[in-house]
């Protein structure tokens, strides 16, 4: 049986002549049975307000609208507007702002309705997934959780920890301020047109603390890009070489012995907690 969201999203395609634009990362979802299971997995109730990043032709914010108090949702594209407009009309509740998800102060989107908790589900454009989680997760923003479709490639990524070749600096990123959880994998099939790659929807469950103590964060995050530049280099080696640490080789070696590590570790080696330990002794 043809899905319902595949014949709404074609009839919409038809009668306002829209065109996937590609450099928007358009894919819209039209599985019935896997928005349905992103709202779950959200748990969205009465008492949320969500902001959806990228809501396209409204399928997936119609659904929100009706479990949420409120919907903010961010578009770039304005050839989505009228559409919006005509899907959301019943839906006092959600609002449409026209603009750049990159270039919107989220604080002030977070604090128009102060007493619910906030919540972000999407189904992001694939070409600006890390840009805007990691924009969430580091703005400052109290998001009770993050629910949204990605590449599975970068799904694992989030997931991932020290031994694995998809380790890198999303996954300490994305782990230091919440728990992964990978929710289901999509197929192309469930989109239109099809993405060239398999999707995956992850929930991150952001912490009230993170779960390692650290003095100077950001400058842990510094060390941390700077360790997975050339993620082959010794720590040492790549920590100097970094226009952005430029730290001695001395300093991390002795660092390192203090931590009782070895002089030559490479920075995939390394997790969280040493990532914090090594970043305050130095
Ligand atoms: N939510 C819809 C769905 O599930 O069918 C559309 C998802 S589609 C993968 C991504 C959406 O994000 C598109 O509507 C696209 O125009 C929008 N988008 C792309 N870049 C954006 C940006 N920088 N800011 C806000 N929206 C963006």
């Amino acid at each position: 049986m043809a899905s319902d969201s595949r014949n709404a999203t074609m009839n919409i395609v038809r009668s306002h002549n829209i065109r996937a634009q590609k450099k928007y990362g358009q894919n819209f979802l039209t599985d019935d049975n896997v928005l349905d299971m992103i709202v779950e997995a959200a748990g969205v109730c009465s008492g949320d307000h969500v902001v959806e990043i990228g809501p396209g032709l409204g399928t997936l914010t119609k659904r929100l609208a009706e479990k949420a108090g409120h919907v903010t949702a961010i578009e770039i594209d304005t050839q989505m507007i009228p559409v919006l407009d005509e899907v959301l009309a019943g839906y006092d509740n959600a609002r449409v702002i026209c603009a750049d998800v990159l270039k919107t102060d989220m604080n002030e989107i977070a604090l128009s309705y102060p007493d619910e908790k906030v919540k972000v589900v999407a189904n992001l454009p694939y070409y600006i997934t890390t840009p805007i989680v990691t924009g969430l997760l580091e703005s400052g923003v109290h998001y009770d959780s993050i629910t949204v479709m990605v590449q599975t490639e970068v799904a694992v990524r989030m997931q991932t920890g020290p031994g694995s070749k998809d380790y890198g600096a999303l996954s300490l990123a994305v782990q230091y301020y919440s728990k992964p959880e990978i929710v289901v994998t999509v197929p192309p099939e469930a989109f239109y047109p099809m993405p060239g790659v398999e999707s995956s929807v992850i929930k991150l469950d952001l912490y009230d603390e993170p779960p390692v103590k650290v003095n100077d964060p950001a400058g842990m995050f510094r060390i941390i890009k700077a360790s997975f530049m050339q993620r082959r280099k010794t720590l040492a080696n790549s920590l100097q070489n970094n226009q952005d640490t430029s730290i001695p080789r001395e300093k991390t070696e002795n660092a390192l012995a203090a931590m009782g590590l070895d002089p030559m570790i490479r920075g995939e080696a390394l997790t969280l907690e040493q990532f914090a330990r090594f970043t305050d002794l130095l």
